[in-house]
């Protein structure tokens, strides 16, 4: 009941534009006073609450924020469902209904075909590399200016690193092997999967165990051992495969209502801007913490058949990934932008890269 009439509300607010002055307690300072204006904020979230990671990560983001201001910015988090549906994240914060949002470009497709390289390329840049290009290379200066016509200022705020290609419930030897396929895999994989046959499916991570148990799909992927053990995936496909060309890394958002934002104060604004930062830089360095210890345990006590997928299949979704890329490009004026960048930043990483990582992780064995 308190729910229906909180949304109520969200809807009303929005609609007069009101939300900003609702969610705030205090006058505006005078000169030379403290700034003593308190705001509550609602998260909501793509994931299910406290998942490993992902929705511990955006828990912990908004707890930084609410002590990093003395309580001033207080944040409250939902978990997917709770408030809204996972998949109307998007849409609850562009209207107002919550002021934050935490999930990934990549479930917005829909809304732009530019948003998934705000999330994750297939083939394209790692981690390190999106961070490069986001915070140095106008990465992130695009993302602001996709997300401004949705009336939402979008933060990286967390990221996996290199994910698995995920669970099949058969065996891929060759490419023949994707057709027919059902596969939940969300974003511009799931566009290369059906280019090789298969049936790709977007469903929130929560319905993953079910869907793949019941039969309603024959393969998914999700993230990496970590998530995907916390699930119990492997109760429900035996061939966990690698590597996740499909997501060499993927970048969580934080999103905030623009009117929300601008009604900050600038200390506050550079509180969530630099707790987004920290929170970017602190999932992934969870997964990386993490996700060893699960792979072991996932093939030592759960005997998963842990392999790579073979050197022909990731030749073919290779292909089939740049002619995607392109094609996705060459339908939309600002993705073909946000392309042209992200591939010029991605040459010069991967010439770099071929000196550095590349050859250090081979001799490093
Ligand atoms: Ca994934």
């Amino acid at each position: 009941m308190q729910r229906r009439q909180f949304l109520k509300a969200g809807g009303t607010l929005a609609a007069t534009g009101s939300l900003a002055a609702c969610a705030r307690e205090g006058a505006a300072p005078a000169d030379g006073e403290r700034d003593s204006r308190r705001y509550q904020w609602n998260m909501v979230t793509t994931w299910p609450a406290n998942f490993p990671a992902l929705g511990t990560g955006a828990s912990r983001l908004a707890q930084m924020i609410t002590d990093a201001s003395g309580g001033r910015l207080s944040v409250r988090v939902y978990g997917g469902g709770e408030l809204v549906p996972p998949f109307e994240t998007f849409d609850a914060v562009a209207r107002g209904t919550a002021q934050m949002g935490h999930g990934a470009a990549y479930y917005w497709g829909g809304k732009s075909p530019a948003c998934p390289f705000f999330a994750a390329v297939p083939f394209g840049l790692n981690t390190q590399e999106m961070n490069g290009w986001l915070y140095h290379g106008g990465g992130l200066e695009l993302w602001r200016e996709l997300y401004a016509g949705f009336g939402l200022v979008p933060f990286p705020a967390g990221n996996t690193g290199v994910q698995m290609a995920g669970w099949f419930n058969r065996e891929i030897r060759t490419v023949a092997d994707l057709r027919g396929l059902k596969m939940r895999i969300p974003g511009l994989g799931g566009e290369v999967m059906a280019r090789l046959g298969a049936t790709p499916v977007n469903l929130p991570g929560a319905e993953l165990f079910t869907a793949l148990q019941t039969g309603v799909i024959d393969a998914t992927e999700w993230v990496g051992p970590y998530n995907d053990l916390a699930f119990g995936l492997h109760r429900a496909a035996r061939h966990y495969y690698y590597p996740g060309w499909q997501e060499p890394c993927a970048t969580l958002e934080c999103i905030v209502n623009k009117a929300a934002f601008e009604s900050l104060p600038g200390d506050l604004q550079a509180i969530v801007e630099a707790c987004c930062r920290a929170i970017n830089d602190d999932v992934l360095a969870e997964m990386t913490a993490q996700n060893g210890r699960a792979l072991e345990q996932l093939r030592d006590q759960h005997q998963v058949d842990v392999r790579a997928l073979p050197d022909t299949v990731l030749a073919a979704l290779k292909e089939a990934s740049d002619q995607v890329v392109a094609e996705v490009a060459a339908r939309d004026a600002f993705a073909a932008r946000v392309l042209a960048s992200y591939r010029a930043f991605q040459d010069d990483a991967a010439a770099w890269h071929r000196s550095s990582e590349l050859p250090y992780y081979l001799a490093r064995g």
